[in-house]
C-alpha cells in the first residue's frame, strides 16, 4: 500500500520526529570549528580598478559648459548622492531596506571582472557585515548607521524623468547627449558622441526567464513567473517582471554600447525568497539573486536565460533552481485559489530555502508554514524559529539566527532532508510548496486567534502530538486542508504527467485513515466531499457524499473551528442538509 500522504509531505513532522528520535546524531548539527564562508561550489564576484564617475556634479558641469552655446553659465545641482553604508546590527539592514533604498553589495563605479553568487568588499575585512551601496536624495536625513558620502551626483535622466526644468535645461541638447559628453571627457569611449545629431537606438532590456522542468526525468525549459528582473548601468536603474510566459521587459533604456548588467532577483508582490548559504550577513540578508552579467545593443533586448537544476545540494544552481519552482508554484497557487474561490496567502510572504552544510548539518526541519513574519512580534517568535529552522550548533547559527529574527519565516523549505532525492521532481516540489501555501491561505482566514495556539501547540510538543493530545484537532483539519489542496493543485497543474506513478488527486483518494502515527489526520476526507468517484475498496472508507466545491470546503475552516467534529458540524449546519447522514458517515469512517 502507499506510504501514507502525511508521512510523505508533512516535512516538518519528519524532521522534528528525527530530531527527538532514534535519528538524532544525523540531523541535529553539531559545532564547526571550520571557517567556512561560503560553498564551494560558489564562484566569487571579482571586482577591478575603481572607474572615474561620469555623473558627479563637476563632470557633468564641465560637459554642460562645453555642449552649451549659450553666454550665461547654467549652474548644475546635486540631485543625488552616492553614498555607502555599513550596517552594524541587522536591525540597521533592515531599517535601510524598508526605507526603500536599493542596496547594493558591489560598488557601483567599479569595472566587474566577473559577476559570481558571493563578494566579500575588500573595504569590509574580517567582519560578517560589509558596506552597501546606493544613492539618495540630497535632502537625505542620515541617521545614527555609519556612512560615507561618495560622490555628488547630477544625474540628467533625473531631471528629464522630474520633467519641469526639462525645457529650460535641455533646450540645446538632450539629457542623453549630455551623459555621452561626460563619459567622453573622462575618456570613456561613447560612439554616440561622435555623431551626436544623429537620432541614437535606444535599446530596451527584455527576454525570457526560464527554468528546466523535471517530471518523473523528462526534462523540458518552462517559464518562471514573476521574477522580478534589474538592469543597470551605472546609475540608471530599470526593473521588469516575467510574466507567465516568463517573459520581462524593463522599464529603462540604454543607448549604445553601454554594458548593462542584469540581475534576476527572487521577489515580487507575493514572496520575498532567501536562502541561507554562507557565514556572510549578505548571503542571508538579501533576498535571492542571480547576476547574469552584462549584455548591450541588440543583446540587451534579446535576453534568454535558464535555471538548470544540480546534483550538487550545496551548489547556488541547485538554490537558484529551487528559488525558480518556489516563484512558479506561488504564482500558480494564487491563480487556482482565484479559480476555486478561496482565500489566497497574504502578500509579502517571507519564504526561507534552506540545505544543509557540508558536513550535512541542517539548518532546518523539511518544509513548514509557521506564518511568524506575518503573526508580527510575538514572543513565540524565537522558540519557533529555532524549532523550525533548526540552527543550534550551526557554524552559521549566530549569523542566521539574527537574520531570521529579523526576518521570521512564513513559510520554510529545505530541499536537501530527508527528501532531497525527491527534490529533483518538479511536480512533488509544487506539490509540498502548494501544500505549505494552502496552510497560508488558511491563515489568511483564522489570522493570530486560531495560529497562535497552533504553533504554540507544535512548540510545545515538539511537533504534532497524537490524536488524544490536548488540542491536537487544530492539526487534524489544518494538515489535511493542506494535503488535500496540495495534490488538487498540483493535479490540475500536472494532470496525468506526474513523477509518481499516479496521479495527484488518486494519490490523495488513496489516503487510508488510521493507519501509521499520524492516520487520525483524515488526509482524504476534503476530497471525499467533492469527487464523484467510486471509493476504492482497499480504504475502508464509506463515502457517498459527492459535488461539493474546494469553496465549500474552505468555507467552513472558521476561526473556531478546532476540531474534526467540530468542522463536520459546521459543515453540516452550512451546507450539508440534504448530505446529512452520508457526511456523517464518511466521517465516522475516518474516526469521527
Ligand atoms: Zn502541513
Amino acid at each position: 500500500m502507499k506510504k501514507k500522504i502525511i508521512n510523505s509531505f508533512c516535512y516538518l513532522i519528519i524532521g522534528v520526529t528525527l530530531i527527538t528520535s532514534c535519528k538524532k546524531g544525523e540531523i541535529i548539527p553539531t559545532p564547526n570549528t571550520q571557517t567556512q564562508k561560503t560553498f564551494e561550489t560558489d564562484t566569487p564576484t571579482k571586482i577591478g580598478k575603481k572607474l572615474p564617475n561620469p555623473f558627479t556634479v563637476e563632470n557633468m558641469q564641465n560637459a554642460f559648459n562645453q555642449l552649451s552655446r549659450e553666454k550665461t553659465e547654467t549652474e548644475l545641482e546635486t540631485n543625488q548622492l552616492y553614498v555607502r553604508f555599513f550596517p552594524e546590527t541587522t536591525e540597521e539592514s533592515k531599517e535601510l531596506e524598508e526605507q526603500g533604498l536599493i542596496l547594493w553589495d558591489i560598488p557601483l563605479d567599479v569595472e566587474v571582472e566577473q559577476y559570481g553568487t558571493a563578494f566579500h568588499d575588500p573595504a569590509s575585512p574580517n567582519t560578517t557585515m560589509t558596506w552597501l551601496y546606493t544613492t539618495v536624495k540630497p535632502d537625505y536625513k542620515f541617521g545614527k548607521i555609519k556612512h560615507e558620502i561618495i560622490d555628488s551626483l547630477f544625474l540628467p535622466n533625473l531631471v528629464s524623468e522630474e520633467g519641469k526644468r526639462t525645457k529650460s535645461l535641455f533646450n540645446e541638447f538632450s539629457s542623453d547627449d549630455l551623459i555621452s559628453k561626460s563619459l567622453n571627457l573622462l575618456g570613456y569611449e561613447d560612439d554616440v558622441d561622435s555623431a551626436p545629431k544623429r537620432a541614437s537606438s535606444k535599446y530596451t532590456p527584455k527576454g525570457y526567464i526560464k527554468v528546466q522542468q523535471n517530471i518523473n526525468g523528462t526534462i523540458t525549459n518552462v517559464a518562471v513567473k514573476k521574477a522580478k528582473v534589474r538592469s543597470r548601468w551605472w546609475f540608471d536603474i530599470g526593473t521588469g517582471y516575467t510574466d507567465d510566459n516568463g517573459y520581462f521587459s524593463c522599464n529603462e533604456t540604454y543607448r549604445k554600447n553601454r554594458d548593462v548588467n542584469i540581475i534576476i532577483i527572487f521577489e515580487n508582490e507575493y514572496v520575498d525568497i532567501r536562502g541561507i548559504k554562507g557565514l556572510n550577513f549578505l548571503d542571508i540578508f538579501f533576498t535571492e539573486r542571480k547576476n547574469i552579467g552584462e549584455f548591450e545593443n541588440g543583446s540587451l533586448e534579446n535576453i534568454n536565460y535558464t535555471f538548470n537544476n544540480s546534483s550538487d545540494l550545496n551548489s547556488s544552481n541547485k538554490r537558484f533552481w529551487m528559488a525558480c519552482h518556489t516563484l512558479n508554484a506561488i504564482r500558480e497557487h494564487h491563480v487556482y485559489c482565484s479559480q476555486e474561490g478561496i482565500q489566497a496567502p497574504p502578500l509579502g510572504l517571507n519564504m526561507w530555502l534552506t540545505n544543509a552544510g557540508k558536513k550535512g548539518h541542517s539548518l532546518s526541519t523539511d518544509a513548514a508554514a509557521p506564518m511568524l513574519k506575518q503573526m508580527g512580534n510575538s514572543s513565540m517568535i524565537l522558540d519557533a524559529t529555532k524549532l523550525f529552522l533548526v540552527t543550534s550548533g550551526h557554524p552559521w547559527f549566530a549569523v542566521s539566527l539574527q537574520v531570521l529574527l529579523q526576518y521570521p519565516p512564513d513559510i520554510t523549505y529545505n530541499y536537501s532532508g530527508s527528501e532531497a532525492a525527491e527534490n529533483i521532481y518538479s511536480d512533488k516540489i509544487a506539490q509540498t510548496l502548494f501544500h505549505e501555501l494552502s496552510h497560508a491561505s488558511h491563515y489568511n482566514k483564522v489570522r493570530n486567534t486560531f495560529w497562535t495556539p497552533y504553533i504554540s501547540y507544535v512548540v510545545q510538543h515538539g511537533g504534532y502530538g497524537d490524536a488524544n493530545t490536548n488540542g491536537s484537532g487544530r492539526i487534524a483539519i489544518s494538515e489535511a486542508w493542506a494535503d488535500f489542496c496540495g495534490s488538487r493543485f498540483a493535479h490540475l497543474r500536472y494532470g496525468n504527467t506526474t513523477s509518481i506513478g499516479n496521479t495527484w488527486i488518486t494519490e490523495i483518494e488513496n489516503f487510508i485513515p488510521n493507519s501509521g502515527i499520524y492516520g487520525w489526520i483524515p488526509d482524504g476526507v476534503y476530497h471525499d466531499l467533492t469527487d464523484n468517484g467510486i471509493e476504492p475498496t482497499s480504504t475502508s472508507v464509506i463515502d457517498n457524499v459527492s459535488g461539493y466545491s474546494i469553496a465549500q470546503c474552505f468555507g467552513s475552516m472558521d476561526v473556531d473551528v478546532v476540531s474534526v467534529t467540530g468542522y463536520k458540524t459546521r459543515f453540516i449546519s452550512e451546507y450539508g442538509s440534504s448530505q446529512q447522514t452520508n457526511i456523517n458517515l464518511l466521517f465516522k469512517s475516518y474516526g469521527y
